[in-house]
């Protein structure tokens, strides 16, 4: 078997794992110590499995590849953010960014190659879309950042997050999506709490239900407008899940506790950044317990929209938290290297910087 014919095992679930060990005539607990290699011990090499036999080890490296790759090259912003681009098939290419703050690292994955929800003001939804990522292809963004530093090189925090807010929309991949999500949360994974995990979403309504239903991650709904017409010209999924049913379906589970749910509002000069916007935002809330963020546009070359002034995002503000609505305005990262909100767009040029 070449390297392409070989599944990946990163991506798999125990029960997957199961079912390989089956295949090869392992008895099952193997599963449990394949698990904790990959997700745990985060190992590249069949070799370093020392408590699975040479026999097994070899069958599975005849017959598996673990699915490990590295990003094709890095490029740093001067805020210390480092933007990857990964490598997914013959040009077809993804990016993710980790984010360093303080003692916390977060990582942005993809889970799309392109979007099609074709938001007006993305630069990843301008590529049109072009593929779902396999949960490998999500895991390996998520297991090979940070990369090992090299000789000399500066070691990098860990991971602490990991937002769903790259390139595609999450939903609309969610058989991949919620495989990550079980290998990330589940005690024979990475056992992450699902509260250092933000799923992002235009609302994407019938797979938002399962993923509140059967997760406890965090929830981020983009919103942009609340003012269903507007939010069309600028969102064309609103049509397909209108914000309202959005808002009625989210209304149903609760945030007041450790579930976090946050409405993403990008603000454009004009557009949407005055008073009557504000207020239409704070009826559209109503009594949700959710916090708003209000997130600076990064322009796009070939979109006509801008960004809007410090003060109108203050005043902006100060009207949401006048009605006890929690709200801040999101600092930027990585705007210097094209790695800032809706600017992914999987480009080549990417230097390396390791
Ligand atoms: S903003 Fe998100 S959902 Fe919209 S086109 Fe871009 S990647 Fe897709």
């Amino acid at each position: 078997m070449t390297d392409t014919e070989r599944l990946p095992l990163i991506g798999m679930t125990l029960d997957d794992l199961g079912g390989v060990c089956a295949h090869g005539g392992m008895p099952r607990f193997v599963a449990k110590q394949l698990a904790q290699w990959l997700y745990d011990k985060k190992v590249t090499s069949f070799d370093e499995m020392a408590n699975i036999s040479k026999k097994n080890r070899e069958w599975l490296a005849a017959n598996y590849v673990i699915g490990r790759k590295k990003p094709a090259s890095s490029v740093r912003s001067a805020d210390g953010t480092v933007k990857y681009l990964f490598n997914v098939g013959p040009g077809r290419n993804i990016e993710s960014v980790y984010i360093p703050d303080k003692e916390r690292a977060t990582l942005c994955v993809s889970s799309q190659v392109g979007c099609k929800m074709n938001c007006y003001f993305c630069a990843t939804g301008k590529l049109g879309f072009k593929a779902n990522l396999s949960a490998a292809q999500i895991m390996n963004q998520i297991l090979s950042i940070p990369p090992a530093p090299g000789k000399g090189g500066e070691a990098m925090n860990p991971l602490t997050n990991v937002v769903f807010m790259g390139m595609g929309e999450p939903l609309d991949n969610w058989k991949e999506v919620s495989k990550v999500l079980e290998i990330m949360t589940a005690p024979w994974g990475m056992a992450w709490s699902p509260k250092r995990i933000t799923v992002s979403t235009v609302g994407h309504i019938g797979n938002l239900k399962e993923l509140l239903d059967k997760t406890q991650v965090h929830v981020a709904v983009s919103v942009h407008s609340a003012d269903p017409a507007q939010r069309e010209s600028m969102m064309p999924a609103q049509k397909a899940f209108p914000l309202q049913s959005v808002m009625r379906l989210l209304s149903g589970y609760d945030f007041s506790h450790q579930r976090r749910l946050s409405l993403e509002y990008i603000m454009w000069r004009g557009v949407n950044d005055d008073i009557a916007h504000a207020n239409q935002l704070v009826k559209l809330i109503g009594n949700l317990p959710v916090r708003v963020n209000l997130i600076r546009y990064h322009a796009i070359p070939g979109i006509d929209l801008r960004p809007c002034s410090e003060e109108r995002m203050t005043m902006f503000r100060n009207v949401l938290n006048s009605h006890g609505i929690t709200a801040t305005i999101r600092a930027s990262r990585g705007e210097d290297v094209q790695a800032a909100c809706g600017m992914l767009a999987g480009r080549q040029e990417s230097r390396s910087d390791r």
